[in-house]
């Protein structure tokens, strides 16, 4: 594995990334896992504003001054969030923050990734947030996944008609080997 210290300008976008990753998780968690991936995120809210030069209390400050003005996260969650981050394009493609977008590795690990990406990119389309790049980030990983889906599905076919093939063969032997 190759590691080297982000340079101070990364580091915003690198938090960001990992915000996003963790958040991600806890889309695409099962039940039994949840707890464990929101406490990843907590840890990562605390990362990007530790990055921006806030603490913890800072945060949390925030966080009730705002539930007191503004009523708590239940409503309109959605509509805050676009307002206030969705000004610069591609900011919500995973994998072009973690600049892995390109990768065409058939990694499972990075096939999860890349999934829980499109998860996370149409659940944003469905509300109306996704900008254009977003879009197109969406429409390219979706192609890659059918793409995908096609060649397993050839390999697939080839291996099934391979053991048929099989299959015809081992029967004739052992019918040859009976009328010896
Ligand atoms: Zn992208």
């Amino acid at each position: 594995m190759h590691v080297r210290t982000a340079t101070d300008d990364e580091l915003p976008l690198l938090a960001k990334a990992k915000l996003l990753e963790e958040a991600g998780e806890v889309v695409s968690s099962r039940p039994d896992d949840i707890l464990g991936e929101l406490a990843d995120v907590l840890e990562a809210v605390r990362l990007v504003a530790h990055v921006y030069g806030y603490t913890d209390q800072d945060v949390e400050e925030a966080r009730a001054s705002k539930t007191e003005t503004k009523g708590t996260f239940s409503t309109g969650i959605v509509g805050r969030f676009r307002t206030r981050h969705v000004s610069d394009h591609t900011k919500f493609c995973v994998l072009c923050l973690s600049g892995e977008h390109e990768d065409t590795s058939e990694d499972a690990a990075y096939r999860e990734k890349r999934r829980d990406t499109i998860r996370i990119i149409m659940e944003r389309v469905v509300s109306g947030m996704a900008d254009s790049d977003e879009t197109r980030c969406l429409q390219s990983l979706v192609n890659r996944e059918i793409g995908e889906s096609d060649t397993m599905r050839t390999v697939a076919s080839t291996n099934l008609q391979h053991v048929r093939t099989l299959i015809t063969d081992v029967l004739r032997m052992e019918k040859e080997k009976k009328n010896d």
